[in-house]
């Protein structure tokens, strides 16, 4: 079963979940983050993890897996406009992983968590019965909604809606393993000063982690909708062409829909237009390059999530 496939499966039956007790249930399995209310308060919750060899080549070092743990996490906060609020975070490691190695991890999530000022409250240690088993480092965050209260989802694209990134694509993942992945910042200070910027004219958002013509894709689909790229307006990170910018992933920039022109920048970050929703099959992508049209779900992945 493929991985988007049994995401698909858990998602359904963990909505039928979300009226079993509990948190009141805001928004179900299926965003960037779920939003329950607890004690009369909204809060966002979500989880993610990086495994050795397929989110960090061997020989990254240990500090730089930490932060990548944390700000991925992160990044999907920004998504939703949100504020981070605090983290835990479990790891298995490799049996016989040098002490050293797990100092450095320990040392290097506390770094990111001051950077990234998301404190990490707890967690646990694991280790697995092989020495050829892969780093695990998963993190739970949680996260408050923005000053303005405002939390915005991946539904609620409109057609004519402009389709607008952050920052650059195509750069996040080399084929060697280095990138941006390794030192992004999450986009937190964007989302929120786009929620105040545009208002009510912000109508859905997702961060681009499995690259944009899957992310816009997600957009797309949760909003019924067609997305149409423009392959020559993405700007690409150095070295990278447009097959990169769409499908190679690990950009961790936010991809908005929103209706009128975007501010040109954020908190100093370019803001580009890229394409736009059009009425069509709802989750479709088409991009348009060098006068050919494609649709994107043919173009292929280099690295997936
Ligand atoms: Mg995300």
């Amino acid at each position: 079963m493929r991985e988007f496939e049994l995401i698909e499966e858990i998602r359904t039956h963990n909505r039928e979940l979300a009226a079993c007790g509990g948190a009141e249930v805001l928004i179900p399995p299926g965003d960037d983050m779920a939003l329950v209310r607890m004690a009369g308060r909204r809060v966002l919750i979500a989880a993610d993890q990086v495994i050795g060899g397929r989110h960090f080549a061997a020989g990254t070092p240990m500090s730089l897996v930490a932060r990548k743990a944390l700000a991925r996490n992160i990044s999907d906060i920004a998504a939703m406009a949100a504020v981070p609020s605090c983290a835990v975070a479990t790891v298995a490691l490799p049996a016989g992983m040098p002490d050293a190695d797990v100092r450095a991890l320990a040392d290097g999530l506390r770094a990111a968590a001051q950077e990234l000022r998301c404190p990490v409250v707890g967690g646990d240690v694991g280790t697995h019965a092989s020495a050829d088993a892969p780093l695990v480092v998963s993190v739970t965050v949680l996260a408050e909604p923005g000053p303005t209260g405002r939390v915005v989802t991946r539904s609620g694209a409109r057609p004519g809606d402009m389709l607008c990134v952050t920052g650059t694509l195509g750069g996040g993942w080399n084929a060697d393993g280095s990138g941006s992945h390794l030192s992004f910042t999450p986009r937190v200070a964007e989302a929120l000063a786009l929620v105040e910027l545009l208002g009510d004219r912000l109508h859905a958002m997702i961060d681009i982690s499995d690259g944009l013509g899957r992310d816009a894709g997600h957009l797309a689909a949760e909003s019924g909708l067609t997305a149409e790229i423009d392959a020559e307006r993405l700007p690409l990170a150095a070295g990278a062409d447009w097959r990169a910018g769409i499908g190679r992933g690990e950009d961790y920039e936010l991809a908005f829909a929103c209706d009128g022109a975007p501010p040109d920048a954020l908190c100093g970050t370019p803001v580009t237009v890229v394409g736009h929703f059009i009425a069509g099959t709802a989750g479709r992508v088409l991009v348009r390059a060098a006068g050919a049209e494609h649709d994107a779900s043919s173009l292929g992945w280099e690295h997936g999530s």
